[in-house]
């Protein structure tokens, strides 16, 4: 009996991180955001990692996913935070800064056409 107090215990802790953290998601929920992206060596965002390659990428505002083109694998999907900017981004970018293990972070993507920053945190 214990051990399933310790269990409950522990999902509502996840749960409570999660309402947290979608919070401050942006504006543009139901309009879906995709572009794709090429990574060109292995990087992290949040705690995971992504290898060199090819992906779609599909932001609804809340979280954004990760799609290996290669194989249509989805990899990832990640909490999106970010803000509208005063202009529409006019190429794709990804932010890459150096991170731990000398393995690059994404920190912020900005999508050809929009006006919404992506933006990750580890
Ligand atoms: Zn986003």
């Amino acid at each position: 009996m214990k051990h399933v107090l310790v269990v409950l215990t522990a999902l509502a802790l996840v749960c409570g991180t999660a309402l947290i953290a979608q919070a401050p998601a942006h504006q543009h929920i139901g309009k879906k955001i995709r572009d794709e992206i090429t990574i060109e060596q292995p990087v992290m965002i949040g705690s995971a990692t992504l290898k060199a390659g090819q992906y779609e990428i599909i932001c609804d505002g809340a979280t954004m996913s990760f799609t290996y083109v290669q194989t249509g694998e989805k990899v990832l999907t990640v909490q999106c935070h970010g803000k509208e900017m005063a202009s529409k981004a006019t190429t794709t970018e990804v932010y890459i800064e150096p991170g731990p293990k000398g393995v690059g972070v994404v920190t912020k993507i900005l999508l050809k056409g929009s006006n919404i920053e992506h933006v990750f945190e580890g």
